[in-house]
Formats: C-alpha cells, structure tokens, sequence
C-alpha cells in the first residue's frame, strides 16, 4: 500500500485567540493510492471542516492552525500542500486533488450549460488543448457519469439533482486528479441517489485508478463500498479500520454505536439513534475523552486522560483512541 495524500497531526479553529474553537483536533489519516476511505461520525464532528482543511478551501474564520498534508504525485517528490503557494494551489485542486463539496450540485453555475462550465475547468488547466480535444474529453467525461449526449447543453436547473451531483463528479475527475474528496450531504440526496452514485464512483476508480475519500452520515454505505474507514468524534478520529473488521468487531464503543444504529447492510435507513445523548459542544468540551459522557464502558480514567489513536492490539492495520485494556498494543 503506498500513500497517497497523509494528513498529518492536522488542526483547525474557528475564530481566534480566546474565541477560538477546536473543530479538527490532531488528526492523522493517510489515503492510499486506489482505495476508498471512508469517514464518518454524527453531525458537527468536523467532517467537512477537516476536508477543506486539507484542501485549503476552508472558508473563513477557519484557521489551519498546525499539521501537514504530504502529496505524493505520480512521478516525483512528495509536497506539503500546506507550503503551497496561491498558484501552486490553483494548479493542484482539479488536477491531483479534487473536492465535490456538500450540496455542490447546486454550485453549478444556472446561466452557463454544463458542457461549458465542464470545458472551462479543462481550458483552465490545459490552455494548450485544442477546442476539440476538450470537448471530446468534456464529452467523454459526461458520458463516464452517465450523463448523455442529449442532455450536454442542458442547463443545470434542466437536470435532475442526482444528475447535477454526477456533473460534479465528472468535473472533479475531468483532469484525472489521483485524489477525489466527496462530501455527500445528509438531506439533500436521497440514500438511494447516495448508493447509486457511490457506486458509480467505486466503479470509475476502477478503470481511472484514483483514490477516494468519501464523507457520509451513512455508515451503511461505507461498510459496502469502502475499503477502510474512519470514525470521527468531536474532531477527532476516535477509530480507523478496514471496513470487514470494523464491521465485525469495532474496537471503539462509539463506532460500536453508530453500527448499532443502522439495522442492516441494506435496510432502511435510521438516523443515528444507536447512541443515547447528543455530540459534544466545541465550547465547552468534555475533559478526557470527549466521548466519555455518553460511554456505556466508561471508568474512571476516562474523564481525565485524552486517549490517542494508537494501533491496535495484535492488528498492525488498525487503530483506535480508547482506554478500555486490551484494545491497544
Ligand atoms: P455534518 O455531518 O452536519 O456535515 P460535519 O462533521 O461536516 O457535520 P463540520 O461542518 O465540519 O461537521 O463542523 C464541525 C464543527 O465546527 C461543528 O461543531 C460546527 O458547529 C463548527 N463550525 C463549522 N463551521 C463553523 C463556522 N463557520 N464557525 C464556527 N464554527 C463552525
Ligand atoms: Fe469510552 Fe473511556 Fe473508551 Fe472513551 S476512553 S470510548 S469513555 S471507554
Ligand atoms: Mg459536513
């Protein structure tokens, strides 16, 4: 397995100095090359902040306030994209790594079609491309989607959501980027629409051969769909594992939780009910572990010491933050 994109010891805010609060809090993960993370926690766990964090598109006032992102491209030497400069950064998303933000679908300009908007992140990034060389590759790329030759000079608000959202991800894949960072809304797409469009991606990387992380409330969907996963809680990973091993025995009692809360592989959907109590308020976080006041197994150290993800025992290829004995080397 060799890495692709590592977020190492990363943190945001939001706000600064005394009003600042903690959303992402030391979170290494590392995406590997061709596989499907998964990442996954309750609502305000700091999902999304953390994945405009590492894309650097994290909208004011959050603040990158320690980490790294190491690259690694396809020929050359790995780079911080935190060290990148404006126009380094501009040449990077789209091209090595690209986002499909929650509710992008309704980030598509209403004026412009979408082959044209589709042709403008191609012109953008390969002026020297002849016009019918990027139509042809705009035109391909929609086809990718399943979004057909008839339907190229529609207009977005002609398509249907889960169309728009499918012109995204074409547009995120045009350049044929190594990283695609998906960030699927709960309530805008339907489960259904979520499943057909995982899917859809599982089987483009595929044939293109990127990597995907892929943000849903939908535990569900990752244990089919993803090759690992990690469990976020009060912005930190509290759990990573490939998804059978997760599914079959997690180590973490919120990951355990969020698996109760779902009844089965393809059941009907149920919100996040598995876990009595509600996520931890940014301003007022539990000492310990964050978790520890709504923990069926919590004990006395729980609500002193921060537990640190750290490998699991006897399971080099996963990890977990807790002090219950026996689930960490
Ligand atoms: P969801 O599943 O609902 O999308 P999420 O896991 O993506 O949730 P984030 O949107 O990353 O969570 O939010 C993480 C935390 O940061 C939340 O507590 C949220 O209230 C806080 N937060 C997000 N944006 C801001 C902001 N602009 N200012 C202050 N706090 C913010
Ligand atoms: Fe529960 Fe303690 Fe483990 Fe936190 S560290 S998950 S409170 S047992
Ligand atoms: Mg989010």
């Amino acid at each position: 397995k060799t890495p692709v994109l590592e977020i190492k010891n990363f943190h945001v805010d939001y706000g600064l100095g005394d009003e600042a609060v903690q959303a992402v809090r030391d979170v290494t993960l590392t995406l590997h090359r061709g596989e499907v993370l998964g990442l996954a926690g309750e609502s305000g766990s700091g999902k999304s902040t953390l994945a405009y964090g590492v894309t650097r598109l994290l909208p004011p006032p959050g603040v990158i306030s320690g980490g790294a992102v190491v690259y690694h491209p396809p020929s050359g030497d790995p780079y911080d994209v935190m060290a990148l400069t404006d126009a380094e950064l501009r040449k990077f998303r789209w091209a090595e790594t690209s986002i499909v933000f929650q509710g992008a679908m309704n980030s598509l300009n209403p004026v412009h079609k979408v082959s044209t908007q589709m042709l403008d992140v191609i012109k953008a990034h390969e002026p020297d491309l002849s016009a019918p060389a990027r139509t042809a590759r705009a035109q391909e790329m929609l086809k990718l989607v399943g979004i057909s030759a008839d339907r190229m000079d529609a207009y977005p608000h002609q398509l249907s959501g889960g169309m728009r959202q499918r012109v995204m991800i074409g547009m995120a894949l045009v350049l044929e980027p190594q990283v695609v960072i998906m960030d699927e809304p709960t309530t805008a797409l339907d489960v259904v629409m979520q499943r057909q469009i995982l899917a859809q991606l599982v089987e483009l990387r595929e044939r293109l051969g990127f990597s995907v992380l892929f943000i849903t409330h939908d535990l569900s969907l990752l244990v089919e769909f993803s090759d690992r996963i990690a469990i976020m809680y009060g912005g930190r990973i509290v759990e990573e594992a490939r998804s059978a091993d997760l599914y079959r025995d997690s180590l973490h009692p919120y990951s355990e939780g969020l698996l109760r809360s779902f009844p089965a592989l393809r059941g009907e959907r149920r919100e996040l009910s598995g876990i009595p109590g509600s996520p931890p308020d940014l301003r007022g976080m539990p000492t310990g572990c964050s978790f520890h006041p709504r923990c069926p197994q919590a004990f006395d150290r729980c609500s002193v010491d921060i537990p640190v993800l750290e490998v699991a025992r006897n399971a080099p290829d996963r990890s977990v933050a807790c002090w219950l004995p026996g689930r960490t080397a």
